[in-house]
C-alpha cells in the first residue's frame, strides 16, 4: 500500500461530506442504516468522527467512505474506490506504484516472509484468542511499517487488518476465499465451514484444529463459493456459520437457496444463539470457549451422523 497514510485518512474524513451530497444525510443524527441488507425501520445508524465511519448499533455494520463507494457505486477494488473518492471532492488521483489491474499478477510472497519475520512485534491475534501456532501454521504476519496483521490469501492476494484502527485492506489480486485450497481435496464425507472472516475461521481452528474452514473475508465474496462448487464439482457439505446479525441471516437464507439449486448439502446455523454479548465467532471464543467448543461438538456430530445417513441412503439408492 505505497499511498501515504495521510492521502487515505484525508479522503476518509470526507465521509459526512459525502452523506450529505450524495444520500441528503445529516451525519449529526442518527440516519437510516445505509446496509442493503439491512432494512432498518427506525434511523440506527450514526456516524463517528473520532473513526471517520457510519456505525449501525443494530446490524452491526462499519462503513468508511470506500465501503459505501462499493456500496454505491458497484466498485470492488480498493485502488478504484480511492480514485473514485478523490474525483467526487476533486483531489489530486493518487500515486499508485503497484500494478493497478487485478488482471497483472504480483507476487506478495517476499512482504509474506518481511511480515511473517515481524510476528512476534505484534500480540493482536493472541489478544483475539488466536494462538502463534495458528498464527504460524497459516502463514499470518505483521507488517510493522503499516500496523497490519497481514493474512495471505494466495501468492498474489492478501488480507489485512490494522491492530489499532479497525482498518482492513485487501491487496490487489482477485478476491479468493481465504483458505480455499482445502476444497481441491474434499468429499461428500466432508463438513466445512464457512465463516465471514479470516479470524472467525481462525477462532474454530482455535477450538478444534482439525475442522476444515474457509472464511468469505465480505459476504459478497459468496459468489466465488458458488463459482467453485461449479469448477471442481464439489459435493462436500458447507455449515453456513455468519455472524448472528441481519446481514449474516439474510445471506445465510440466499446461500442456502443457491446450494439447493447446485445439489449440494449447507446448514444455516449459529453457534452462539446462547451466548450473551457475542455476535461472531471471535467474540463468542473470548466469552466463553467452552461453551463455543460444545456448541460445535454439538453440532459436528449431528451434521456427520446426518451425512453419513444420508450418503448411505444415496448408496442404497444406487443400488436399486
Ligand atoms: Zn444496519
Amino acid at each position: 500500500m505505497e499511498i501515504s497514510k495521510g492521502y487515505i485518512t484525508d479522503l476518509k474524513s470526507y465521509l459526512p461530506d459525502y452523506l450529505l451530497t450524495y444520500h441528503s444525510i445529516n451525519s449529526r443524527n442518527f440516519f437510516r442504516c445505509l446496509n442493503p441488507e439491512h432494512e432498518d425501520k427506525n434511523p440506527s445508524m450514526h456516524y463517528s468522527d473520532k473513526y471517520k465511519i457510519c456505525k449501525c448499533f443494530s446490524c452491526n455494520v462499519r462503513y468508511d467512505i470506500f465501503d459505501l463507494i462499493r456500496l454505491d457505486y458497484g466498485i470492488d477494488n480498493f485502488h478504484d474506490q480511492v480514485v473514485k473518492v478523490a474525483e467526487l471532492f476533486g483531489k489530486k488521483k493518487p500515486q499508485f506504484n503497484y500494478p493497478e489491474k487485478d488482471y497483472v499478477i504480483v507476487d506478495y510472497n517476499s512482504y509474506y516472509i518481511f511480515c511473517f519475520n515481524h510476528r512476534f512485534e505484534s500480540d493482536y491475534l493472541q489478544s483475539r484468542g488466536i494462538d502463534m501456532d495458528l498464527q504460524e501454521e497459516y502463514n499470518i504476519g505483521y507488517d510493522p511499517k503499516n500496523d497490519k496483521i497481514v493474512f495471505p490469501i494466495n501468492d498474489n492476494c492478501f488480507f489485512a487488518r490494522g491492530t489499532k484502527d479497525d482498518s482492513k485492506i485487501k491487496s490487489k489480486g482477485k478476491s479468493y476465499l481465504w483458505n480455499e485450497k482445502i476444497l481441491d481435496d474434499v468429499d461428500s464425507n466432508d463438513l466445512i465451514y464457512v465463516t465471514e472472516g479470516i479470524i472467525d475461521s481462525l477462532s474454530l481452528l482455535a477450538i478444534d484444529k482439525n475442522i476444515k474452514t474457509i472464511s468469505l473475508n465480505s459476504l459478497s465474496n459468496i459468489k466465488r463459493l458458488f463459482e467453485l462448487c461449479e469448477e471442481k464439482n464439489l459435493n462436500c457439505n458447507f455449515v453456513l456459520a455468519f455472524d448472528n446479525d441481519s446481514a449474516g441471516l439474510s445471506y445465510q437464507k440466499k446461500a442456502e437457496e443457491k446450494f439447493i439449486e447446485l445439489g449440494i448439502n449447507s446448514f444455516p446455523i449459529t453457534l452462539i444463539s446462547n451466548f450473551k454479548r457475542s455476535k461472531d465467532l471471535n467474540e463468542a471464543l473470548l466469552e466463553d470457549k467452552e461453551l463455543l467448543k460444545r456448541n460445535l461438538d454439538f453440532f459436528d456430530t449431528q451434521l456427520k451422523i446426518f451425512i453419513e445417513k444420508t450418503n448411505q441412503k444415496d448408496e442404497g439408492d444406487y443400488e436399486l
